[in-house]
């Protein structure tokens, strides 16, 4: 605008100056050529009223025609014009002349020229003088013209475009701004609608769109909330009720599980406790303790010949006077058949002997069973804590091997001897021989399939132990893991175990193999600080960035110390592996901590499985047990699976992993493939 205002005023200013000039011009013209003829006839009074005539204009300050000594022989002043006026009234110049000369002179007049002429030669000269001013207010007045002319343009155009800018672009994308502040503040129901704004009215229509989608997705999200929040409580009552329902059971098990259903003595399972429990005490009184094994001599002919009713009959006989013959502190259970066990804390060999002589004695009278009357014999052997063995495995192995020398000299009580036992005279502890074990080799895993009833094949292997004694043969991991586990020397050994399924597992990928390995861990491992550090030692060396290894914790390891294991358990190097609870349903957990343990994985233990085709307490566990595990989603695992009907059952029930002999056994790792396509085929 200021270029063309500029432009536009040069222009006008050009033309005004232009007219200017051309009027001085043609006035001097008119008056040259006028003057000639009264200047030839000197007629001064024509010259004088030409002069007159032609300064008759406003703007004209003087005209003058002067000879060639620029004197004046005609001249008209315009008195009015305030140059003029203020010369006169100084009062200085005196001459016409002068006065001329001194406007002449004057930059604010014009002043124009032209010769006088007659036949080509110079008569005179006209001399005319215009007032600038005038014309310079005309510059200003059109300057101010323009200037004005341009502004209101201007405002106009600057006028409209603000309207048409708040009308199509101000407005509308206030709307859209109040739109995204309200949808920030979860507000959702103010509609967003632009009319007649092109583009932007399509912006606000998809905008709204959106508006109205997200009201959806949020209210539905609300409702999903609210069943997640109702589901979540009552998934936490159904808990509550089964982890009750459970614990009855569990109760009523456990004692089942500890004591013989015929005679009602402690079973080998409560007789192997309190041994251990008795050991431990006489370990710390520095007392000694005795075991003694009994068994009735020719048990199995009364069976035969009177019949099995008689024979129970018999059983339970025996077992009320073995009762009457011990101390209080003294332990009787049976461990099947006609085999029954003692226990005898603080007490010496000699006296251990006698109290098997008075056993014995109460034995002779007849037994008075329904419709016999019978004398039965019987023999026991003794082993004597710590002379003989320090652990219960071996005290009772020794106490057996008494009672059979006993049954074979055909003696009543038979103390143990080393000679009795071909490598007793070792007498290195079994423990010595495992530290032997770890060191030569003699340790070997061998893999149990376990089979993915979703998937229907064999996804993991599950390693167990196992030992080949160059001497002694097969000793089973019943036999060495619990004494290992009281030693300490578990640590050891499942470092070997960590080490060798890591191995195999790396083995079986680099082969296209894709199985999982379940390995056994301790309580003691889990209480072993530098476990974390060796996982992660052994994922990295292995390369295990998968869920390759399983750790399997027992429920009672679990239960011993549940703080412990969820804090080792969330170690970040412990999760790199996975986790089950091994043998669950017999270490009486509480199933809240169930819930905070980080495991994928739990395995119903063997026994409730053995029994359950049979057992409606045993099917009625499992069936809550699966229920419960898969209401924490968890995987469930059936162990002791033997046959199909087990399996037909478990079927039913949902359980999504079974392990039992019905498929395999644990092998070793050169017979594994043809077993697992054996399965697979079947
Ligand atoms: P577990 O962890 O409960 O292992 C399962 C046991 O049940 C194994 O006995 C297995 O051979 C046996 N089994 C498998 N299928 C059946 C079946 O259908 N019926 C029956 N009746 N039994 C079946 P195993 O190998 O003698 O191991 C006994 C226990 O020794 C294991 O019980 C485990 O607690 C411990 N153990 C084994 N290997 C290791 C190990 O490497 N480390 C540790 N810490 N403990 C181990
Ligand atoms: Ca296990
Ligand atoms: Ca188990």
């Amino acid at each position: 605008m200021s270029v063309s205002t500029y432009s536009q005023y040069n222009n006008e200013a050009n033309i005004i100056k232009k007219a200017l000039y051309d009027r001085g011009e043609s006035l001097a013209e008119l008056l040259a050529s006028i003057s000639v003829e009264p200047l030839l006839v000197f007629d001064d009074v024509t010259l004088d009223s030409y002069a007159k005539f032609i300064s008759n204009q406003k703007d004209i300050v003087f005209a003058a025609v002067v000879n060639d000594k620029n004197i004046p022989l005609t001249h008209y002043l315009n008195k009015d014009n305030s140059y003029v006026e203020s010369i006169l009234n100084s009062k200085k110049i005196i001459n016409i002349h002068s006065v001329i000369e001194n406007l002449r002179n004057n930059k604010n007049i014009l002043f124009f020229e032209t010769p006088v002429k007659f036949d080509g030669k110079p008569l005179a000269k006209a001399w005319v003088g215009l007032d600038r001013l005038p014309y310079k207010n005309l510059f200003k007045s059109a300057l101010l013209e323009i200037v004005w002319v341009t502004l209101g343009i201007g405002l106009f155009v600057g006028g409209a475009i603000y309207f048409l800018f708040k009308r199509k672009i101000f407005k509308p994308v206030a709307i859209l701004m109040q739109g995204t502040q309200n949808i920030a503040n979860f507000n959702f129901d103010k509609a967003v609608k632009i009319e007649r704004a092109g583009e932007l009215t399509l912006l606000a229509d998809s905008f709204d769109k959106m508006r109205l989608q997200i009201k959806e997705t949020m209210e539905s999200r609300d409702l999903v909330m609210l069943e997640l929040s109702e589901l979540n409580d009552s998934l936490e009552e159904h808990v509550q009720a089964r982890t009750q329902e459970l614990q009855i059971l569990n109760l009523k098990i456990a004692h089942e599980a500890m004591h013989d259903p015929l005679t009602g003595l402690p079973n080998r399972v409560l007789v192997t406790e309190q041994l251990q429990h008795d050991i431990a005490h006489a370990e710390r009184t520095k007392t000694t303790l005795a075991v003694f094994i009994m068994d009735l001599n020719n048990f199995k002919e009364v069976n035969d010949t009177l019949g099995h009713p008689e024979g129970d009959r018999l059983l339970i006989n025996v077992a009320q006077r073995l009762l009457k013959a011990i101390r209080e502190s003294d332990t009787v259970g049976r461990l099947g058949g006609d085999e029954f066990a003692m226990v005898l804390p603080d007490i010496s060999e000699e006296d251990a002997v006698k109290v098997a002589d008075k056993i014995l004695g109460e034995l002779l009278p007849s037994f008075a069973l329904d419709n016999h009357t019978l004398k039965v014999g019987a023999s026991i052997g003794i082993a004597m804590y710590p002379e003989h063995g320090v652990d219960h495995t071996s005290l009772v192995r020794l106490a057996d091997v008494a009672m059979y020398e006993a049954k074979k000299d055909k003696r009543d009580v038979c103390v143990y001897r080393a000679e009795l036992d071909k490598y007793t005279p070792l007498r290195l502890s079994l423990m010595d021989y495992l530290h032997t074990a770890l060191e030569t080799n003699q340790l070997q895993l061998y893999y149990q399939p376990q089979i993915s009833l979703i998937e229907k094949k064999v996804v993991s292997v599950e390693a167990l132990i196992r030992w080949y004694h160059p001497e002694l043969g097969w000793i089973f991991p019943d036999q060495f893991i619990p004494i290992a586990e009281n030693t300490g020397l578990i640590n050891q050994v499942s470092d070997w175990v960590l080490e060798e399924a890591f191995t195999q597992w790396r083995k079986w990928q680099d082969e296209g193999v894709d199985l999982q390995i379940s390995i056994n861990l301790s309580a003691r491992d889990l209480a072993n600080p530098g476990l974390p550090a060796r996982i992660a030692e052994l994922c990295d060396k292995y390369n295990m960035y998968t869920n390759g290894i399983i750790a399997e914790i027992t429920e009672s390891a679990i239960m011993y110390n549940p703080e412990q294991v969820i804090e080792i358990m969330n170690e970040p190097d412990m999760q790199r592996l996975q986790f089950s609870i091994d043998d669950f349903g017999t270490g009486y957990s509480s199933l809240s901590y169930l819930k905070k343990l980080s495991v994928e994985e739990v395995k119903i233990d063997k026994s409730f499985i053995t029994d359950m085709v049979k057992d409606d307490d045993d099917a009625n566990i499992v069936k809550s047990v699966i229920d419960l595990v898969h209401n924490l989603g968890r995987v469930v695992v059936a162990e002791g699976v033997e046959d199909i009907e087990t399996l037909t059952q478990l079927k039913l029930l949902g359980c999504d992993k079974v392990q039992g002999y019905l498929f395999s056994k644990a092998v070793p790792v050169n017979e594994l493939m043809a077993v697992i396509t054996k399965i697979e085929q079947a």
